[in-house]
């Protein structure tokens, strides 16, 4: 019997209720990372795909902070750079800035204006998609710098939180490994 790639890093997320606050269902990747074996099924997926000739993008960017880890190393794969995108004051040159709504609040996060050069066909990663707020004010950042955002790409896309649909709008294809409901 073959186990699709997709079930078996299911399998591998742990989903820790109420947390960071009462009715969230946080799903956590730590699990993915800790054991080799399935964590060289997770990076293989995404470098599997962006090797391909006409998705190989020049550069990968990642979402802090989880994007920082699946991110880098797809990069170091695919033998093309890696920039992160920063939460707000953590970036020490000039930087641009997006900011956005949260269900309570709003967040900012911040890019180096030196991190991508006009024309760059950008590959955009984070662990996760829910409202699709920060993928999208990610971006921005990287297109106000004359990026190309080719295709942004999640270990996990919860639709009911549409933030993959709101991310169609834009007309930016993504490429999710898992979903829940
Ligand atoms: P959003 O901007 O609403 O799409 O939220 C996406 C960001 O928040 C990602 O960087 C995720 O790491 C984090 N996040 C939001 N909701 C969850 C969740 N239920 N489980 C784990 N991480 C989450």
């Amino acid at each position: 019997v073959q186990l699709d790639v997709s079930d078996f890093l299911r399998q591998h997320i742990r989903t820790v209720p109420d947390w960071p606050s009462t009715g969230v269902q946080f799903r956590d990747i730590t699990p993915l990372l800790q054991d080799p074996r399935v964590f060289r099924v997770l990076i293989d997926a995404f470098v599997h795909r962006y090797m391909a000739p006409g998705l190989r993008p020049d550069v990968v960017a990642g979402l802090d902070a989880r994007g920082f880890i699946i991110g880098a190393v797809v990069a170091y794969e695919l033998n093309v750079g890696f920039v992160p995108i920063r939460k707000k004051g953590k970036l020490p040159f000039t930087t641009v800035a997006e900011t956005y709504e949260l269900e309570y609040g709003s967040a900012t996060v911040e890019l180096h204006t030196d991190a991508i050069s006009n024309g760059q066909k950008v590959l955009l990663i984070d662990d996760l998609i829910a409202t699709g707020g920060t993928m999208i004010a990610g971006i921005k950042l990287l297109e106000r710098l004359g990026g190309i955002v080719t295709e942004c790409a999640v270990i996990v896309d919860l639709p009911e939180l549409g933030g993959s649909a709101k991310l169609a709008q834009t007309g930016k294809p993504l490429f999710k490994l898992v979903e829940f409901d």
